[in-house]
């Protein structure tokens, strides 16, 4: 499969003709190539969007919000296709990505036309005047995205992007290409204007071009916290707006008071859904001391109850790693561990389906008994290894959760909910579930604090982010 750049309405190929394998996580066959493009493309896509913003600014956000109507309509009618991509492309199991991926990818598109169809200007009356805050496009967006949730994440952008007026070039990841490639197709099949949405592929020089564009008005990244620092980096001479969602290392904290049956399968799906590859996976599993044992024999058994191998057969709970250099950087976490005098409790070694040898796989990995300041119990690991620690009294379980350079996001399991929140409030994140995870809500803010970023998505506050506010200030006779 064969994807190109979509510029002002186009596929085309790049300037170089440089072109680079894509390659299939469960298998490591090449299922396709992918346009290595450079700051010409990025140059010709800008353009693109530049010259397509007086007309999609001028729409009315009703008219904008019907376009948005129609992409879900599209992309949802090719549900099924989008599911398989995503497998082939990330080797996510089948289930995960109709469940996830492709549910949500829908979602976003209509989610955010419903609130941009219901968007009203705030009103501020004084004595004499009446204030009108105007929400205005912020120009030409960038929007680069990884390659853990292609189009889940892809949309997320897209739709309060463009809904609010703005017009935009995307880089997804090089790893990932074939979800964004569908997007693009859809967005042609609806007939949106040329160069409202354009895409590149490629790899960092693209990202980099981009972010660095002068005609690029705002940022929105979502990526690793080392790439995010050169986005920043890139951003701020133009003092471009700018969105980073990074990396996070969360906790989740496990009380002796928690239903124990519930909570071994809300931290099991925490810890490895996706194969441990979501940026608010549950990586640090911290357990009250009196039912650390208890807890740990059933989850070392849930674990390993976990159905791995093709990711398109429909019982399959894991799938296979991004990529060979992702999975060395996991085993690579592995033996940091045990040099770092952990146990390792279950996995810990590579587990490869027979009909499946050449691909990334990695059996889910329980490593106990480091000391929570270590650096596998603190650095993110992106992969199915989690850490799991004890703890007596909540001031130690916040701080231990505390103890890291992210905070993205966290879970709390206990029956008692006034714990729950007292403890949610204490840990230092932009997300805390209690008795549940990654259970969302579109109209919630969604974003992390120290190295996970800056800036919040979701709901009202994605379109704040995709809008400047425009005071009218209208004096009275
Ligand atoms: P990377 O940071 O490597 O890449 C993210 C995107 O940025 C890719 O499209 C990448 O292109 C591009 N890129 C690379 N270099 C540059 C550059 N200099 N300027 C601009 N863009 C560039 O992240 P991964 O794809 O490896 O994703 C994994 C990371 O994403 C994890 O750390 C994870 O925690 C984080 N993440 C955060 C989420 C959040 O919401 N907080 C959600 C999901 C993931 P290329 O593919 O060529 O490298």
């Amino acid at each position: 499969m064969k994807v190109l750049n979509y510029i002002h309405g186009e596929f085309i190929e790049p300037e170089s003709d440089h072109w680079m394998d894509n390659l299939s996580p469960s298998t490591g066959d090449v299922i396709g190539s992918i346009p290595l493009s450079d700051e010409r493309d990025v140059g010709n896509a800008v353009s693109a969007a530049v010259a397509a913003l007086p007309q999609w600014s001028g729409l009315e956000p009703l008219e904008r919000a019907g376009w948005l109507e129609k992409i879900a309509d599209c992309l949802e009618s090719k549900f099924e296709e989008i599911a398989y991509l995503e497998s082939l492309d990330t080797g996510k199991p089948i289930s995960l990505s109709r469940s996830v991926d492709a549910k949500r990818s829908v979602s976003n598109f209509r989610f955010f036309s419903e609130l941009i169809r219901n968007l009203d200007e705030e009103v501020f009356e004084m004595e004499d005047a009446t204030n009108i805050v105007k929400l205005k496009p912020v120009g030409v967006g960038a929007l680069i995205t990884p390659w853990n949730l292609p189009l889940y994440l892809l949309s997320w952008k897209v739709a309060p992007a463009i809904g609010m007026g703005n017009t935009v070039v995307c880089k997804p990841s090089e790893m990932t290409p074939l979800t964004a490639d569908l997007l693009m197709k859809v967005v042609d099949e609806v007939g949106l204007p040329p160069g409202v949405v354009n895409l590149v592929h490629g790899d960092g020089v693209a990202g980099s071009s981009l972010t660095g564009h002068s005609d690029v008005d705002l940022v929105s990244f979502t990526g690793g916290t080392e790439t995010g620092s050169k986005v920043a980096l890139s951003a701020s001479p133009k003092f471009k707006k700018l969105s980073l969602e990074l990396g996070g290392k969360n906790a989740s904290i496990v009380f002796s008071d928690c239903d124990m049956e519930k909570t071994v399968e809300g931290v099991t799906r925490a810890a490895f859904l996706n194969q441990g590859q979501v940026c608010l996976c549950g990586s640090r599993i911290l357990v009250e001391d009196s039912i650390y044992d208890e807890f740990v024999e059933l989850f070392v058994d849930s674990v390993e109850s976990m159905v791995i191998g093709d990711p398109m057969n429909d019982s399959t709970q894991l799938g296979a790693l991004i990529s060979k250099e992702h999975l060395k950087k996991v085993e690579g976490y592995i033996s940091l561990a045990i040099e770092e005098g952990g146990e390792i409790l279950t996995g810990g070694a590579p587990c490869i389906p027979k009909e499946l040898s050449e691909g990334n796989w990695l059996a889910p990995t329980v490593v106990a008994g480091l000391d929570p300041d270590s650096r596998c119990s603190t650095e993110e690991i992106f992969g199915p290894v989690v850490t799991i620690h004890r703890f007596e009294g909540e001031a130690r379980a916040v701080e231990i959760a505390n103890n890291t350079r992210y905070g993205l996001a966290g879970s709390v399991w206990t029956s008692d909910l006034e714990k729950g929140e007292r403890v949610a409030g204490m840990i230092h994140t932009g997300m805390v579930w209690v008795n549940t995870w990654l259970h969302r809500d579109l109209r919630v803010p969604f974003g992390g604090v120290k190295d996970s970023g800056i800036g919040r998505e979701g709901g009202r506050w994605s379109l704040g982010f995709f809008s400047e506010p425009l005071n009218v200030c209208l004096k009275h006779e």
